[in-house]
């Protein structure tokens, strides 16, 4: 790869096969895999991810929103995509781009049945969130009479899934919650089953879910974080490589005297000398200004340069004092080290954020080694 020249995320697909690999070695052959390509897959580009992963014979796409299935769809990806958090007013849009709603509750259940009567359109698949703890979207356990009732009633649906989503899957001190969570589910499952006389296929588990409780894998699991490079714990992030690798270079350096101001508000404030270097990302590339003022931190030949005073729009200052480098000199603000997830410590976030934070103008670059 030639040294970047201006802000670029480098997206590795070699990292993302060996992320999916690693991730399908967790699981039995005939577990289907959900790849969870929501905010513009974490980041990294949506389509071209999903396209990507479509040839590697992926199950499912989620998204969280309809227009997010609407452009894989434009793009061209025809697997089947899971919408996580449908509105009404889409509904059109959805079902003429062959969408899939996860549907929470009674208002949208009957909304849905009601949009395809309508449309006179037969057995469309449909998945069914459950709430176990949560307490974010799904059905209650005791909604699953009133369920039965509703799609004994009507031809429009054909249940595919149920569903229910861990609080907490990624913090073993919270493992008696969880297996509750996995034990809720099973019982919803069950009695769905009772009730209607329908076996849908059953998921709950994310990317900590596939790790930590291969017990709860059911018949699909739905990962996001892991195909792109984090593990969620100091055990399992050797097993992944970060995918983006955001780079940028150093537009200007200069020479600052004690006494002297750096950025707005005079953010930073020379007690000795020192040497900055400007770089062409800020606030409005997904840098917050929460990574300012010390926190933050990019890596120049190896070595960190924090982030001085406050965090521009376009632009970010770093202190280069101890390091040689000069202007055209590329910079790493993360990639497979330091991560994502180490910089998002700095201030208290997670990779999650950071990675889906950084902004449509930086270009993305596609590479595979
Ligand atoms: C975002 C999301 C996921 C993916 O979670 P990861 O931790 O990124 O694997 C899975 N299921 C639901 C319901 C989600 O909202």
């Amino acid at each position: 790869m030639p040294k970047a020249q201006e802000t670029v995320l480098e997206i590795n697909l070699k990292a993302l096969q060996q992320n999916f690999d690693y991730l399908k070695s967790k699981l039995t052959s005939n577990t289907k895999f959900l790849a969870v390509v929501k905010a513009y897959a974490y980041g990294n580009d949506s389509c071209e991810i999903a396209l990507f992963l479509e040839k590697l014979n992926v199950d499912y796409f989620v998204v969280a929103y309809i227009e997010e299935g609407v452009a894989l769809r434009q793009a061209g990806v025809k697997t089947p995509i899971l919408i996580l958090h449908p509105q009404i007013v889409n509904f059109d849009i959805l079902v003429e781009n062959h969408l899939e709603p996860s549907l929470y509750n009674e208002k949208i259940l009957k909304e849905f049945i009601a949009a395809l009567s309508e449309k006179n359109i037969e057995k469309y698949p449909v998945h069914l969130k459950f709430n176990t703890g949560l307490n974010r979207l799904g059905f209650w356990h005791t909604d699953v009479k009133m369920i039965a009732e509703t799609i004994s009633q009507t031809k429009t649906l054909e249940v595919v899934s149920i569903l229910s989503h861990l609080a907490a899957s990624e913090d073993l001190n919270e493992k008696t919650f969880t297996l509750n969570q996995i034990e809720d589910f099973n019982n919803i499952a069950e009695n769905f089953t009772q009730e209607t006389g329908l076996k849908p296929l059953k998921h709950i588990c994310n990317t900590s879910g596939i790790l930590n409780y291969p017990e709860a894998h059911f018949d699909m699991v739905r990962s996001g974080i892991g195909l792109y490079g984090f593990g969620n714990s100091d055990k399992e992030n050797p097993n992944f490589r970060p995918i983006g690798t955001l780079k940028t270079v150093i537009s200007q350096i200069h020479n600052i005297i004690e006494g002297e101001s750096i950025g707005y508000n005079r953010g930073f404030k020379a007690t000795e000398t020192l040497r900055s270097a400007t770089l062409p990302i800020g606030h409005a590339d997904g840098i917050g200004r929460q990574y300012g003022h010390g926190k933050g931190f990019v890596t120049i030949h190896g070595q960190k340069a924090p982030i001085i005073g406050n965090v521009c729009m376009d632009m970010i200052m770093v202190d280069v004092t101890h390091i040689d480098c000069h202007e055209g000199d590329e910079v790493i603000v993360f990639g497979e080290s330091p991560t994502a997830e180490n910089l998002a410590e700095t201030a208290n976030t997670i990779s999650y954020e950071l990675i889906t934070h950084i902004s449509q103008r930086v270009m993305r670059i596609f590479t595979n080694h």
